[in-house]
Formats: structure tokens, C-alpha cells, sequence
């Protein structure tokens, strides 16, 4: 069931979001060669609840962390820890806040110090997929002209879409109706309505979009060991088309 949210709930979230990405800004400064994984979270958690907010991952069935980290060949789910970053990896960090109830949920991969041009590519093209499947989260559109149009920038590129693991609807949960895949077909699946709220999600590997799982039970990586990237946003669709609400400005399409 699709639960749709008022604007005022709307306007509740976006605080959530503000929270979230403020935090993600904080990460970005902090991510370079030597530092910890386990450093990286606990500058999280102070931050989210030093802003009355939740870090929502903490605990979520089980998990020891209050952010996700992605090195590398790792597509999601990895837990903080000892790891340092090195010079020329990529990390992505996930987190999830609650602020007043509210969820909101956000990705982004980020360069350790100077990467590949191979890396790069990876990185920009994964964003401007989000940003594309964004701009689909239109009243009137249907679900899978998000996912073709997400899967579509990744064939163009020849890269692997992960197929494991998908986006979401969001709101007083952390997972709510609908799946949002990243691969689909266009004018197929639920008409988009004003008042729904998904957490858009590519996942996008260098190679096969096959992933496994360490035996952490947790760690999901690709499984060849190339590189994967993860950008996500949480986003509301609006009368006036859709609006992130995970960023920290005020972008509408
Ligand atoms: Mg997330
Ligand atoms: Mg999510």
C-alpha cells in the first residue's frame, strides 16, 4: 500500500533531509587517505543527533553502524570499522535519518584523494543517472519511466545495474511501497501521484551487475571485484513536479 503524504508531512520530511544532507556535507570534508571508516560514522551519529535527529540505520535489524559504507568493489551495506581509506578509492556512504518521525535516506560515492579517470566516469555517470530518474518522478508518469530512463544511462555506458537491490517508497517508515528498481520499462508500472515520496537509488557497477554476500552477512559486493557506485536521494512528488528532499538546497524541476 502507497501511503501519500500532505505537504506539511511533505515540509516534515524535508527537515529530516536538511539534517541528512548537512551531515553528508560534514562526511565529504572528513573523507581522505588515513582515516577510518569507524571515524567517518561516529561524525555522523554526533552530527544527526546533536540535531535532535535519529540515525535510522543504527540497529535496523541488527546493524552495528549509524552509516553504510561502500569502498571500492562494495556496492552497500558495509559496516564502519577499522578500514582506512586510501589515496585513489571511492567511497560510498549511505545514511538514513528520522527527525519528529520522519525518514529520509541518502547516497553518494565519493573520490578518496585522486582516483582513475575509469573511476571518475563511474561516479558522474551513477549522479547524472539520479538526477535523470529525478526528473521522471512527474504526476501522470508511471513507475518504470524512473527505471528505464536510470537503466538506459547505464547501458549507454556499458555498465552493470545492479538488480539485487532496489529504491523505496519513505515516509514514517524507512522502507515503504513502492519498489523503485533501477532498470524497468517505460510507461509500464504505477502511475506516479501527488504526495508519494521514494528514495531513488542507482547502483551501478563497472562490470557484471551480479553482487554477493560476505559472509558478515551484511557487505554486499560485486562479484567480480570491479568497482560499483551508489548515488540516492529521497524525493517527493509534488503538484509542481518532484522535489528532493535530501539536498541542501531548494532544487525543482
Ligand atoms: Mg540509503
Ligand atoms: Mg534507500
Amino acid at each position: 500500500m502507497i501511503i501519500l503524504k500532505s505537504p506539511e508531512q511533505i515540509d516534515l520530511m524535508r527537515r529530516s533531509g536538511k539534517v541528512l544532507a548537512q551531515t553528508h556535507a560534514k562526511l565529504r570534508e572528513l573523507v581522505r587517505p588515513g582515516i577510518t571508516t569507524l571515524e567517518l560514522d561516529r561524525a555522523a551519529e554526533e552530527y544527526i543527533r546533536s540535531q535532535g535527529a535519529i540515525p535510522s540505520f543504527k540497529g535496523y535489524q541488527g546493524f552495528p553502524g549509524s552509516i553504510c559504507v561502500a569502498i571500492n568493489d562494495v556496492v552497500v551495506h558495509g559496516i564502519p570499522g577499522s578500514q582506512r581509506l586510501e589515496e585513489g578509492d571511492i567511497i560510498g556512504i549511505d545514511i538514513g535519518t528520522i527527525l519528529g518521525g520522519w525518514h529520509a535516506d541518502s547516497a553518494q560515492t565519493i573520490p578518496v584523494g585522486e582516483i582513475s579517470q575509469e573511476a571518475q566516469n563511474l561516479l558522474a555517470t551513477t549522479e547524472r543517472a539520479l538526477w535523470e530518474g529525478i526528473a521522471q518522478a512527474q504526476p501522470g508518469n508511471k513507475l518504470g519511466d524512473i527505471s528505464a530512463t536510470i537503466e538506459e544511462v547505464a547501458k549507454k555506458a556499458g555498465y552493470g545495474v545492479v538488480r539485487d537491490l532496489v529504491g523505496h517508497g519513505i515516509g514514517t517508515k524507512m522502507h515503504e511501497d513502492p519498489q523503485v528498481p533501477n532498470f524497468g520499462k517505460r510507461g509500464r508500472g504505477i502511475t506516479l501521484r501527488v504526495g508519494m515520496t521514494i528514495a531513488i537509488e542507482p547502483m551501478f557497477n563497472l562490470g557484471t551487475h551480479r553482487v554477493v554476500l560476505d559472509s558478515d552477512n551484511w557487505t554486499v559486493r560485486t562479484a567480480d571485484g570491479k568497482l560499483s557506485a551508489h548515488f540516492e536521494h529521497t524525493v517527493a512528488i509534488t503538484a509542481s513536479g518532484p522535489v528532493p528532499l535530501t539536498t541542501l538546497g531548494e532544487e525543482r524541476f
